[in-house]
């Protein structure tokens, strides 16, 4: 086992990792820029170093930043949490040829499924069923129309180094077709530096669901069940359960077996979450996340696991404790994601806080990097918190959510507390009625 390892991330995930060292014995290391000179990632680890300055192209993204930091301190391995470095493969590259481990999975891994069509194919050919759609790139107009012909419409158009919910756009006839493709092209060139796009058909009415892989990298893997996350704005989640709320436990070992025995043929380490949009009881691969996701405290709730110690165990060629035989489902859990934003629009809000309090009582975690009198720097991302709640059932769970909601106090800033309020009082929210547009046309309906 390693005896120090270092975290090359912030905020709340830092605190995760963090927590799990601790717990494990393990020292830890902090990096921070010099606008987190303050944050609790760095009173919270035993060491900390500082990377740079605020703009995480010059500290959490610096490769040689961060290799320089695990050589001053003698870190062994880094846990890179999500967003960030987590899935550069480059950077995968770079500590393996400094002798240092990382937490997670291959550099080819992560290569195969940050290409969108790259994973799409390896997805097919490892016997996940994916979204019909073009047989690789879609290289001009004329081409667009013929695969959305035989596809039919509606399509949308997706960039293939997309992420983060950007580079797509829906066409809903032939009329449509040539905007979409074009401006689809020319946003993915702008954010992603590659005009590369595909075509798949689109969904009327789908859930985002996703399915929680784990490998040992020797051909051993195990899935924990979905999390349904289809509340969500502008292709973000905000708020995400498990399990599904209208999953049956035979789509559930249905689905959760293809993706284990996937992960085992690929050879699969550490943490994944195989992405799914699903409509009409059947499942069909969008993408898969080879890392930590922002919502795992939801199937660590449910499965009465630690995801983050089983990825430091794997990663120190430790066997996997993970037995799919083990991993039964308790109750459900709901998380929601606090970000310092301003509703109705969402507008990023950093400023000082005033006032924290953090609920607590039965069922009730909190993962936040927040405390009385932090100030958000303006750099980073919005979110700030994370509130889980775990109940015997899903009307407790939600009973809970409730409850908590009222004990919490953020002050000094502008929160999404206000829309996690305002949705539980929603008939289809109580009763797990939603698909991926319901939250953009309620938020329409209420807010204008
Ligand atoms: P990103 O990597 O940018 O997050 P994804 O491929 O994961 O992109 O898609 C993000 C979201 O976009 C999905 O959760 C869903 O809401 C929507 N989406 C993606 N593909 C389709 C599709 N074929 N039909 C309908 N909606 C889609």
């Amino acid at each position: 086992m390693f005896d120090k390892i270092l975290i090359a991330n912030r905020g709340e995930i830092a605190l995760r990792v963090i927590r799990a060292c601790r717990e494990m014995g393990i020292a830890s290391v902090a990096v921070h820029s010099t606008a987190d000179a303050d944050a609790m990632h760095v009173r919270m680890a035993d060491e900390s170093v500082c990377i740079g300055p605020p703009p995480s192209s010059e500290s959490y993204l610096s490769i040689p930043a961060i290799v320089a930091a695990c050589e001053i301190t003698g870190a062994q391995a880094i846990h890179p949490g999500y967003g960030f470095l987590s899935e550069n493969a480059n950077f995968v590259q770079v500590l393996e040829d400094h002798g240092i481990t990382f937490i997670g999975p291959s550099a080819e891994h992560i290569r195969i499924m940050g290409d969108k069509i790259t994973a799409k194919e390896t997805a097919k050919k490892l016997g996940i069923p994916v979204v019909p759609g073009s047989a690789g790139g879609v290289h001009d107009v004329d081409e667009a129309k013929r695969t959305a012909a035989e596809i039919g419409y509606p399509v949308i158009i997706k960039a293939t180094a997309g992420g983060g919910g950007r580079g797509m756009k829906v066409a809903e006839t032939e009329a449509d077709l040539e905007i979409a493709f074009r401006t689809a092209r020319s946003e993915a060139k702008a954010a992603f530096g590659n005009d590369e796009v595909y075509m798949e058909k689109y969904l009327q009415k789908p859930r985002h669901i996703e399915i929680q892989v784990f490998g040992d990298g020797k051909g051993r893997a195990v899935h924990l069940g979905e999390r349904d996350c289809s509340l969500q704005r502008r292709h973000q989640k905000v708020l995400e359960e498990a399990p599904g709320p209208i999953i049956t436990p035979e789509q559930r070992t249905k689905i959760g077996k293809i993706c284990a025995d996937a992960m085992a043929q690929l050879g699969y380490s550490g943490a994944g979450t195989i992405e799914f949009l699903f409509e009409d009881g059947e499942f069909y691969f969008i993408e898969m996340n080879t890392r930590l996701q922002v919502e795992h405290p939801v199937t660590e709730a449910i499965f009465g696991v630690d995801l983050v110690r089983e990825q430091i165990r794997v990663a120190a060629g430790e066997k996997m404790e993970f037995r799919q035989e083990d991993l039964k489902i308790r109750g459900a859990a709901i998380e929601v994601r606090i970000n310092a934003e301003r509703m109705p629009n969402f507008a990023p809000c950093p400023g000082r806080i005033t006032q924290y309090h953090a609920p607590g009582g039965l069922g009730v975690r909190v993962d936040s990097a927040l405390y009385d009198g932090y100030k958000i720097p303006p750099y980073y991302d919005s979110l700030i918190g994370k509130l889980i709640v775990h109940g015997r059932d899903r009307q407790e769970a939600l009973a809970r959510l409730s409850r908590a909601l009222s004990e919490l106090i953020v002050d000094g800033v502008d929160t999404t507390v206000p829309l996690f309020t305002a949705l539980l009082q929603e008939p289809d929210i109580l009763k797990g009625d939603y698909s991926i547009h319901w939250l953009e046309k309620w938020l329409k309906k209420t807010y204008g």
